[in-house]
């Protein structure tokens, strides 16, 4: 008998949630405030404003539990959303384990990855109170394209500094979010003072993410009627993220389970942040429940990072935070999983590493691929680089449970799909990968540490 690869678990369209959870009133600490670089002293209203939509601004500082999620918004949730979960019997079946294997089908959404879920809510708040014009930085492309597409869809014009490495080697992603009627623009690039600097520099400047961050704000703070829209690191963003994981859990109610590991690849922390954080009181009340975060080696944050006060910028122009971080000048090589290649991680998803509620493991891009491969051949998903992270964390993870004969409940983010990456993996079936040596020289170069005396 033929069995099927994969079990699907449903949750009813009326159950998608109708708030979001915000972890801050349960940490056992609050995550340090953004700081001013001139005065070291936290960012003030009146710059914050300046920068964002005001509801986003209240989101993150906010110490209510719960926040509830405009109806406009939950409307086009409910257009992909509840996303499916999952149960990967096929690749239990493969690598043998006693584990349960399950992961929340986030390829579901229209832009083809978890970032919708913030990008709708920001362009619902900044159409809301007039915004023209939302500017934003993006990697891969998936985090330009849900907002392209949210932009559309709310009546907000999006602008994107889109990393120079992947507006070149991934212009799929551009045809899209130009399909969405966004105006992209390579970063760095000459539309910019610092853009300008950055090339003068280099004329071959890759761009990382923190580049294309540093043009995004120049041209917020000289339009009145923009605004900066962030894809991860800020608390708002890991807030609306959290339908990830409270879905999941009703989701694994209904059959019985509850998790014995959480794992998502990390870049800056919101799919990890969405699927884990409705857990993370479980995990301080005591339950036995590992958080594992799947990094590429060549931009090894939180596995060769330090916990520090850094600029979330290149340039050091914009406020500074405490987290980890590889040191804002890192430029990262290019590799395949464009939207890991930030220097820093999430003030959240720093926090939870520091205080010892989160572990991390590192990988490079061929192990990466190879379990992408494995997944696609025996159950039809494509994994995006990214989320094939987090599957070669799973298949390690399930491998020990073999081995320690432990029947656990593994559930992964599968952030989003790889239909768009099919360039990386003709370059892994053809054995033209490269993998990256882990960047020891460039770390100690860039980690020249920021003081600060708050
Ligand atoms: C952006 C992205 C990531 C990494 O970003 P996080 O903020 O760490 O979630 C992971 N997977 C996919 C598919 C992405 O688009």
């Amino acid at each position: 008998m033929i069995e099927a690869p994969l079990e699907r678990i449903d949750l009813p369209i009326d159950r998608i949630p109708d708030r979001w959870y915000n972890v801050l009133p349960d940490l056992p600490r609050a995550p340090d405030e953004l700081l001013d670089p001139q005065t070291g002293e936290p960012l003030s209203e009146d710059y914050l404003v300046r920068l964002l939509p005001r509801a986003l601004v209240a989101q993150e500082r906010s110490l209510e539990r719960w926040i509830s999620i405009p109806d406009e918004v939950a409307g086009q949730y409910r257009v992909w959303r509840p996303t499916p979960l999952y149960r990967a019997h096929a690749l239990e079946r493969e690598l043998g384990t006693p584990a349960e294997i399950y992961f929340k089908y986030e390829g579901a959404s229209p832009s083809g990855s978890h970032k919708l879920n913030s990008a709708l809510a920001q362009a619902y708040y900044a159409k809301q109170e007039g915004v023209q014009r939302l500017v934003t930085d993006t990697g891969a492309g998936q985090w330009g394209t849900a907002l392209a597409l949210a932009g559309a869809l709310m009546g907000v014009e999006v602008v994107v500094y889109m990393v120079r490495a992947s507006f070149h080697h991934k212009p799929s992603r551009r045809h899209l979010m130009e399909t969405f009627d966004a105006t992209v623009l390579p970063s760095p690039g000459i539309s910019t003072e610092v853009g300008r600097s950055f090339l003068a520099e280099d004329p071959d400047h890759p761009g990382s993410e923190a580049t294309a961050v540093s043009e995004a704000l120049e041209v917020v703070r000289s339009d009145p009627e923009a605004r900066f829209s962030m894809g991860a690191f800020a608390n708002h963003v890991l807030l609306h993220q959290t339908v990830i994981g409270m879905e999941a859990r009703e989701q694994l109610e209904l059959v019985d389970r509850d998790p014995d590991y959480l794992i998502a690849s990390v870049g800056c922390g919101s799919n990890m942040g969405g699927l884990a954080l409705p857990w993370v009181t479980d995990k301080l009340n005591g339950r036995d429940l590992t958080i594992l975060a799947a990094e590429p080696a060549a931009c090894p944050t939180l596995t060769q990072g330090e916990y520090r006060w850094d600029f979330a910028d290149a340039t050091g122009s914009g406020p500074l935070s405490r987290t980890y971080t590889l040191g804002h000048e890192f430029v990262p090589p290019p590799i395949h999983a464009g939207g890991l290649r930030y220097h820093g991680a999430a003030p959240l998803a720093g926090l939870l590493r520091d205080e010892g509620l989160m572990d991390a493991v590192a990988y490079q891009q061929n192990e990466v691929f190879a379990a992408g491969k494995l997944f696609t051949r025996l159950t039809g998903f494509l994994p995006a680089p990214e989320t094939a992270h987090a599957l070669r964390a799973v298949i390690d993870v399930a491998r020990e449970c073999r081995e320690r004969k432990r029947k656990a409940t593994i559930l992964f983010c599968y952030s989003g799909h790889g239909l768009l990456d099919l360039g990386a993996y003709g370059k892994f079936n053809s054995g033209e990968l490269q993998d990256v040596e882990t960047m020891a020289e460039s770390l100690s170069d860039a980690s020249s540490p920021v003081e600060v005396h708050a």
